[in-house]
């Protein structure tokens, strides 16, 4: 079975090729048929801001890594003990995640710290996975396979939502026009979300977030970040603060952006070493700032879904490449020049609302 992966460790970004991480089409072994288990023809997989990061080494450095977490497809084998109602034909997206249920975490309703959440961890950048029904979800009738493989970026665009806490009406800044940033500006603005602004430095995610409902974006390059954020929230600061950069120069200034008694969400991945300086008595003792992040998110697929229909996602899948054009699609992906880019790992005929 055909498979992307991580065929050599390095970033993909280095301009020295001797040293430069790669990416390959491997041949991994079909994965076994477990009673609960439902395999999957992938129709797309999507590339992540997270899998160059795997190509660094951050969660291993045996190769070949297998990749992809961000895929829909179509069911073509179900085990003799699936309950959960899954069938052959099936149009679904998942969770590239199982946790067990019976862990410590997962019986304290932390699934995301799940203590076996590795088991199923299985590529789905490839021609078939096979997956625990626990982790399948069907697609709503109106969306396609294509904005299907956006259900997992999603559910991470919930969950940051969940873990901002936000009141209706609350004021929302959101740092990186990334597919995240994106997802989680769209989340917001259905959450009830005020002077949502968006702060990137590409010219053409400023477009595409006011296009989705932005009410301002900010240039972090040209502009006074923090002289526009007074300016829109009337000096006030924005109550919910979300970093989808990833980026420690871009995080620096977000604690500064927020009002009083606000929260910040660090929603994204960042370098094992980087460490940011927190002066706790200007931002915890007299500003009362709630800081939290985001790991996985547990308990957020089934409102994804539900979301999926409600979303803007042309623009983030509107670019793709065929399997044996991995190496390509990543080449893409690493130019920034798409806001996302997605793998073809089947030539499925359904692309649009299910007939
Ligand atoms: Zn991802
Ligand atoms: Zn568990």
């Amino acid at each position: 079975m055909r498979t992307v992966a991580v065929t050599k460790i390095g970033s993909l970004r280095d301009p020295d090729e001797s040293t430069r991480g790669r990416i390959g089409v491997v041949e991994m072994p079909e994965q076994p048929l477990g009673p609960e288990d439902v395999r999957i023809r992938v129709a797309y997989s999507a590339i992540c801001g997270s899998d160059p990061h795997l190509a660094e080494g951050f969660f291993g450095t045996d190769v070949p890594i297998g990749l992809g977490h961000e895929l829909s497809g179509v069911v073509e084998a179900v085990g003799d003990g699936v309950r959960t109602g899954i069938e052959v034909g099936d149009r679904i997206a998942g969770n590239f995640l199982r946790f067990c249920g019976s862990c410590g975490p997962c019986r304290d309703g932390r699934q995301q710290f799940c203590e076996f959440i590795q088991d199923y961890n299985r590529p789905g950048m490839a021609e078939t996975v096979t997956w625990h029904e626990s982790q399948v979800y069907r697609l709503p009738d109106s969306v396609s396979l294509r904005h299907g493989a956006l259900l997992e970026p999603t559910s991470v665009a919930v969950r940051i939502a969940d873990k901002t806490r936000l009141r209706v009406g609350d004021r929302v800044a959101i740092c990186g026009g990334g597919p995240i940033g994106q997802l989680a500006l769209q989340v917001m603005r259905l959450h009830g979300a005020t002077s949502l602004t968006l702060i990137e430095p590409i010219a053409d995610r400023r477009e595409m977030a006011l296009a989705a409902g932005a009410e301002h974006v900010i240039d972090p390059l040209t502009e006074d970040q923090e002289a526009r954020a007074a300016e829109i929230t009337g000096g006030r600061g924005y109550d919910v603060v979300i970093d989808a950069s990833g980026s420690p120069r871009a995080v620096r200034g977000l604690l500064d952006l927020a009002a009083k008694g606000g929260t910040v969400v660090y929603g994204a991945m960042y370098p094992h070493d980087f460490e940011m300086p927190l002066n706790l008595s200007d931002f915890l003792y007299l500003k009362e700032l709630t800081l939290t992040g985001v790991f996985v998110s547990p308990y957020a697929f089934p409102r994804a879904v539900q979301l999926l229909p409600l979303l803007d996602l042309d623009a983030l899948t509107g670019t793709d490449f065929p399997l044996d054009q991995a190496v390509e699609a990543f080449a893409a992906h690493v130019s920034g020049r798409h806001p996302k880019v997605l793998i073809r790992c089947n030539d499925i005929a359904d692309d649009g609302p299910a007939a």
